[in-house]
């Protein structure tokens, strides 16, 4: 276990020059009080939970203290935002502090978000909310525990700092981990202002560092592509099969990972609806929920143009078409377990895509409970309770007797199916509006209500005494926040 004092620093990003990212100190918010910290993340730090209790912890998580190995430093990148290319974006109220080696010679990014002006911070103050500090930190977290990639969140700090967004809030900062934080966006920026060296620099770096299995290939650059792309398919997968909505796929915000990342208005669904749109600001719905599947597509796309300097366009094209068949594997197998199935079926995907137009049609159970009932009890009892939820009841019978013939093709008892399909299927899950009450009250300077909710998201699959109010259905105002782009 170690301290605040003697975490190891080795800044590889950083070493690749002002060309990549220009040194930048964090400027503090005032009066900062912790909010929440993750002992999770904390562990990939291999941080003794006890340190979150310093008064050290709070300051340098709110930019008042700095560690002397750090070297904070905003990122230049750019980025397609809503289909239209932006040519120079950045870090503009972010900061990568440095990269952090843990005992198991893992590297982390610490980056605190929120932590001033920049040079890329263009017409805006370099600074996050509260508001949307604490949605990025619960999703990242509960994300990570339903077995989504994604980035970390370490902690969120508050501050009396005012900052002006529809109308006036405070400052906070989220001090957020990942192996990488390089984007497509920051490919599309060296190709696209035709600093062909630098983006060799960069590919060689995400080679090294993140991907060195790829420069054993024959070709390395289109195994980093192939890698991302086969990322990307998982990530995507999860998100489908999970109701998760990211709601801003412009590819600045693409991980290089295949991680989910830079969350802002995202959501679960609660009913479930394809054409889900939970970003207030996307009239067109670019990036509704069944958009993810092309868009993710679009983006690698993106990525690949940025490519061509170093392998062929016929390659190129090959690897993107590696896309569709990868996530529609990861997509069935993850459904597939969802409905309580190990084996394969044939029919599996028809089963799959009538249940989703039955709960299309209207269904006043919602996505994340269905299929936690489902598994509940035995297919014949929990149909049954299911049922009256559905519109279409007829359809819906129709569907439950493909699913009985299923199960019993399946086999097994039905305990065993139960801690299966339990083990897969959240009983919690972070609903909008469950994370807005939490919100208010740390407006109101209560942070009790975001620590048990951070406790209860991190153990979405068990069930735990007393937290029933969390497992319950959306109210009908809770289905229908408008979570806008501002944060
Ligand atoms: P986002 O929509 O959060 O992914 O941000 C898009 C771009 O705008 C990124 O380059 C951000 O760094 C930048 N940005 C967002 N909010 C602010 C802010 N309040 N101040 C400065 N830059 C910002
Ligand atoms: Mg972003």
């Amino acid at each position: 276990m170690k301290t605040l004092d003697n975490l190891l620093f080795d800044n590889r990003f950083a070493r690749l020059g002002d060309a990549f990212s220009t040194e930048v100190l964090p400027e503090p918010i005032e009066a900062p009080r912790l909010v929440v910290a993750s002992t999770a993340a904390m562990a990939l730090l291999d941080l003794n939970p006890a340190e979150a209790q310093r008064p050290e912890f709070t300051e340098l998580f709110a930019g008042h203290r700095l560690w002397e190995q750090a070297e904070p430093r905003a990122m230049v990148y750019s980025g397609h935002q809503f289909g239209g290319y932006t040519p120079r974006l950045g870090d503009g109220r972010g900061l990568l502090l440095g990269e952090v080696i843990n005992e198991a010679g893992e590297y982390w990014d610490l980056h605190l978000k929120g932590a001033g002006l920049t040079p890329y911070s263009r017409m805006g103050d370099g600074r996050a909310v509260l508001r949307s500090s604490i949605r990025e930190f619960l999703a990242s977290e509960h994300l990570y525990a339903l077995g989504i990639p994604t980035s970390r969140a370490l902690c969120v700090t508050a501050s009396d700092t005012p900052v002006w967004r529809e109308k006036q809030e405070r400052a906070a900062m989220l001090l957020r981990l990942a192996p990488s934080h390089i984007r497509f966006g920051h490919f599309e920026y060296f190709y696209y202002s035709r600093q062909h060296e630098q983006l060799r620099t960069l590919g060689e770096h995400v080679l090294a560092c993140h991907f060195p299995h790829c420069l054993e290939q024959e070709d390395p650059w289109l195994a980093l592509l192939r890698e991302v792309i086969e990322r990307t398919a998982t990530m995507i997968a999860y998100w489908q099969a999970y109701g998760f909505c990211h709601g801003v796929m412009n590819t600045d915000n693409m991980s290089i990972l295949g991680i989910t990342f830079d969350y802002g208005p995202y959501a679960f669904l609660d009913d479930f609806d394809a054409r889900h749109i939970c970003n207030h600001s996307d009239d067109s719905g670019r990036y509704s929920f069944s958009n993810q599947v092309p868009i993710a597509h679009w983006n690698l796309a993106a990525l690949a143009q940025t490519l061509t300097p170093f392998v062929a366009l016929e390659k190129l094209r090959e690897a993107l078409e590696l896309f569709l068949p990868l996530y529609q594997a990861h997509y069935l197998d993850l459904m597939r377990r969802r409905l309580g199935f190990v084996c394969a079926d044939d029919g599996d995907e028809a089963l799959i895509q009538s249940l989703l137009q039955l709960m299309q049609q209207g269904t006043s159970t919602d996505y994340t409970r269905f299929f936690r009932q489902l598994g509940e009890q035995a297919p014949t009892e929990a149909l049954q309770v299911i049922r009256n939820d559905f519109v279409d009841l007829a359809g819906f019978d129709a569907w439950g007797r493909q699913y009985l013939m299923r199960c019993e093709r399946e086999g097994g008892g039905q305990d065993e199916r139960r801690t299966r399909m339990h083990a897969v299927n959240p009983l919690y899950i972070l609903r909008n509006y469950l994370a807005q009450q939490a919100i208010e009250a740390a407006e109101q300077g209560d942070y009790e209500p975001v620590r048990e909710l951070h406790a209860v998201l991190s153990r979405p699959f068990d069930k735990q005494p007393g937290m029933q109010r969390y497992a319950e259905r959306p109210p009908e105002w809770g289905k229908h926040l408008a979570i806008s782009c501002s944060s």
